[in-house]
This record gives structure tokens, sequence and C-alpha cells, in this order.
């Protein structure tokens, strides 16, 4: 039995730089094989988009004007979430890593995205004292085709660093939208009004970290803030890999 049991533990070893060789480590942003120690490889590194002062205090996009609060769509809509935490611009060459992420099972991208996240974002987060983190819900049709929701990938290390739980029943989809690249804002909150329900807030919390991959208009977030708010919470603050440029 003994015999077997170190047989089964050695051929592990021995497989091990198999794997590697068959699906070498990738750069979760260019999807380059990854050379060296760190997860992202040095051409993508300096080329990362992060977002830089000034931002709006509302949705944390970046703004020209110092001398105002909030962007222009957070004026024109005002949102119910108390403050966002977004890490970068959606553009190139971030995108497509996330893409691939999203669609393309490559779901040990999170890593990097997470721990860049936590990097930026970990102290302010620590003493804010969130109850729970909750990953934006994909509606179960899109769960079933893709076989993982992508919002979840990057809350659950994110919970894990902060001590706290991923709540993941509470807030469901229950409508899945059509894709909504040809609304303009106004019309995509209101498609998406009834498209999340949150189911009664038994554990009692009052302050939640919502997470998603990339924030453009804001109206999921709104959206998934209007429904978990019916149900008690009273601070609702979100984070995302990536933000749009707005409209
Ligand atoms: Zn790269
Ligand atoms: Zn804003």
């Amino acid at each position: 039995m003994q015999a077997i049991q170190k047989l089964k533990k050695d051929s592990i070893q021995v497989t091990q730089p198999l794997i590697d060789l068959l699906y070498p480590r990738r750069c979760p942003v260019c999807q380059d094989i990854a050379q060296g120690e760190e997860l992202v490889c040095a051409k993508c590194k300096e080329k990362l988009p992060y977002i830089t002062e000034p931002t709006c205090m509302k949705c944390g996009k970046p703004i020209e004007d110092d001398t105002q609060e909030y962007c222009s769509d957070c004026e024109r809509i005002p949102k119910h979430y108390v403050k966002g935490f977004p890490l970068y611009l959606y553009v190139d060459p971030v995108r497509d890593g996330l893409t691939a992420m999203k669609y393309h099972n490559r779901r040990e991208y999170a890593r990097f995205y997470t721990e860049e996240l936590w990097r930026r974002y970990g102290r302010i987060w620590t003493c804010i004292g969130f109850d729970a983190v909750i990953p934006v819900p994909v509606h179960k049709h899109k769960l079933h085709k893709r076989g993982y929701n992508q919002a979840e990938l990057l809350a659950e290390p994110i919970a894990e660093y902060l001590g706290i739980s991923m709540e993941t029943r509470m807030l469901s989809r229950i409508v899945d939208t059509p894709p909504q690249k040809e609304l303009n804002d106004i019309q995509r909150i209101n498609n998406l009004k009834k498209a999340f329900q949150m189911k009664e807030n038994g554990v009692n919390l009052k302050k939640v970290l919502l997470v998603d991959d990339i924030y453009t208009s804001g109206a999921t977030i709104e959206a998934c803030t209007i429904a978990m708010m019916q149900q008690g919470i009273r601070e609702v603050y979100y984070t995302s890999v990536c933000i749009g440029h707005g409209y």
C-alpha cells in the first residue's frame, strides 16, 4: 500500500514538468509564453494602463479637470454605490488578456489581476471593513455555457486577502439581457433594472464590495447596487480590473 502511495506521489512529481511543457505559463496580458519569475512579462509591465489622478470621486475614472468632483457620466446620472476602485483603463494591452480570461477559459490569468488590485487597494479596503465580497453574477445560461463566472475568479482571492467571505448565493441575475453595445447609458440602466435579484439578507450584510472584470457605463453595478440596497445593504462599493472611457 505504502509503495503504491509513493509511486503515485513520484508520478505526480514527474508529470509536473510535462504539464509545464504542454501548457506553458502565459503572460496574462499579451498571452505570450512567460519567462522568469513574474506573472506578467517585462514588455507588458511597462505598458499597463494604470488609472492616474485626478479621478472621479464616484466611479474612479480619470478626469481632466481636478477642480471637479465627478466625471460627466456620474454628474449626469447619479449612482447609488458609494465609490469605485477600478485598476486600469479598458485599452490595449489588457483588453485581450481580459477577453481570454472571460471567454477562452484562461482562468489562471485572474491571479495576476487580483494581485494587482490588492497591491493598489488592499490598504484602503482593509480600512473600509467590508462584510463580504460579492461577484457580479452571470445568468445561469451563460454560466452553464462558459462553465465559470469571471467575476468570481477575481472576487474569491480578494475575499481571501481580506479574510472575509465571498457571497455567491444571495445576488443572482434573473434576466439574460442581450449585449448592450447599441444602447446609451440611460437605456442600459432601464434595460437592467429587473435583471438582478437579491435574496433576503439573512446574514445581515451592511457593507459590501462588488467585483466585476469591466466597468463600462456602470449600469450593471448600479442595477446590482439597487437590488442589494432593497434588501438592507447600506453601502456598496465596487472594484473592476478595467474601466471604459465613458460616453
Ligand atoms: Zn505580456
Ligand atoms: Zn464617474
